[in-house]
């Protein structure tokens, strides 16, 4: 069923708490951890906790969810301080564009240059 959790994924096991990760936020619908491979003095991860393919599914399915994890980047951004420089919140969509886990989430970068348009 759309949202259930996938015994096959990375990031519903973050949610389960069955692989450890670097928490730094938590709401009702959303968890946000830093990356593993940070890009950027700030890398941080903000996913739903229910299992979508990526952020245009999810949007379509909940855009309630989608907002919330958006709403969450922004906070994380002000937590780390990052907002008043600039930050990118970027979600890969498709294995082409880099996405390697599929279950939506956004990048939050920032607290160096940014390029346009990255790479
Ligand atoms: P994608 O390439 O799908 O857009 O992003 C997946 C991200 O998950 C990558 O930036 C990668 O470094 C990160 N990642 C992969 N495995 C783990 C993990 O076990 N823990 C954490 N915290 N991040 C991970
Ligand atoms: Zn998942």
């Amino acid at each position: 069923m759309a949202g259930e959790p996938q015994a096959d994924c990375l990031f519903c096991k973050i949610v389960a708490g069955e692989v450890p990760a670097t928490v730094v936020r938590e709401t009702g619908t959303t968890v946000a951890f830093r990356d593993i491979n940070p890009q950027a003095p700030t890398h941080i991860l903000v996913i739903p906790k229910a299992h979508y393919r990526d952020a245009a599914v999810l949007a379509a399915a909940e855009p309630g969810l989608a907002a919330d994890v958006l709403r969450e980047a922004g906070a994380v951004a002000a937590d780390e301080k990052v907002d008043d420089r600039g930050y990118r919140i970027i979600f890969n969509t498709g294995a082409g564009a880099g996405q390697t886990v599929f279950h939506a989430h956004a990048h939050v970068l920032g607290g160096r240059g940014l390029d346009w348009p990255p790479g």
